[in-house]
């Protein structure tokens, strides 16, 4: 049988391009988890895919009542669940004020992670009753969180602290910001993505064995021509592209990166768990190394279960 795949924020960008390299296989039935269904509608005929390939269903993650109705939704298509791509995020480099998720979490955590968390918690469940021979949850990491790099060594760097503003609500209240400090919506993404990265260990210490499911993360490249950069001032997005294709020649094109993250869902030889994967300049993945603070078992225990407490599982 073909493989389903359900990949969040699907509607553009490295998602877009991932459902699209699947649906190219003929091996997979893509679920475009996407908070606008016209938009991802739209997109899906745009790049040519075929009706009996994807299905798009609505998921806001700035929303953890979305994320249940979404996964009561997906059950009720009465589809296995192979593969689950957390992809979706938010990127607010530019933002002054925070803003903030239905529930009052500071919206790039509180999308990035917490809406993600949840989501992959529920649909652990049905990862767990799939029959398929490989089933796999990935959650797409990022070069920005890990400080071990030069690209994640530009300032505001990513950094949870004690985790006290996390703790204390994230809500603006007490702060906005994972680790108690002052809003800074660069720093905010970046984070949140320190978050994808252990959580997708912890996933792996948790569940690994006992369900048989890989766990992975990765980096794309940078994809420097998505939606992702589009509240960034308009000199930024003019000159991001060409810096990224000739200076640091980290540039990939949107259907490189979706090739990329297929092959985190279906290729055989990358079905290792627990693993950050990357690309070097030809093209072949390697496993790489997280950062000190986006490997830090203590930290990923004690993210954990202040989220399990904030998306109401614990
Ligand atoms: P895009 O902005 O093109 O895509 C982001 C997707 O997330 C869109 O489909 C968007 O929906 C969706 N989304 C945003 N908020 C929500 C929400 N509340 N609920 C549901 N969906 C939502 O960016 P990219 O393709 O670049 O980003 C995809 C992933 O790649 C992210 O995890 C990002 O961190 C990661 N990444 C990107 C890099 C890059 O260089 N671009 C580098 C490294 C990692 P909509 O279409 O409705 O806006």
């Amino acid at each position: 049988r073909k493989g389903t795949a359900v990949i969040t924020g699907a509607s553009s960008g490295l998602g877009l391009a991932t459902a699209k390299a699947l649906a190219d296989t003929g091996k997979w039935h893509v679920i475009m988890a996407c908070r606008n269904f016209l938009k991802a509608e739209k997109a899906a005929k745009f790049v040519g895919m075929s009706k009996e390939d994807y299905t798009v269903m609505h998921l806001d993650l700035a929303s953890l009542e979305s994320v249940k109705q979404f996964v009561d939704s997906f059950r009720r298509t009465e589809r296995p669940l192979d593969v689950l791509v957390c992809n979706a995020a938010v990127y607010q480099p530019t933002a002054k004020e925070p803003s903030f998720t239905a529930e009052g979490f500071e919206l790039s955590v509180g999308t990035n992670h917490l809406g993600h968390f949840l989501l992959s918690r529920l649909l652990l469940d049905d990862l767990k009753q799939s029959d398929y021979p490989s089933k796999r949850m990935i959650i797409v990491g990022s070069i920005t969180g890990n400080t071990n790099t030069l690209a994640g060594n530009v300032p505001p760097k990513a950094n949870l602290g004690d985790l006290r503003g996390l703790a204390s609500g994230l809500n603006g209240q007490n702060s906005s910001m994972i680790d108690g400090g002052e809003y800074d919506g660069a720093k905010a993404y970046k984070d949140s993505k320190v978050c994808n990265m252990l959580t997708m260990q912890e996933l792996h210490r948790r569940y690994h064995e006992e369900t048989g499911v890989t766990f992975a993360s990765l980096y794309p490249g940078c994809i420097a021509t998505t939606g992702l950069f589009r509240e960034h001032v308009p000199l930024f997005r003019l000159l991001f592209p060409p810096f990224q294709k000739y200076i640091t020649k980290g540039y990939v094109s949107e259907e490189e990166a979706g090739k990329r993250l297929a092959q985190v869902v279906s290729d055989p030889s990358l079905g290792k768990s627990g693993v950050y994967w990357s690309w070097n300049n030809n093209s072949s993945s390697f496993e790489n190394q997280l950062s000190k603070e986006a490997s830090d078992a203590e930290k990923a225990k004690k993210l954990w279960e202040v989220s399990e407490k904030l998306v109401g599982l614990a």
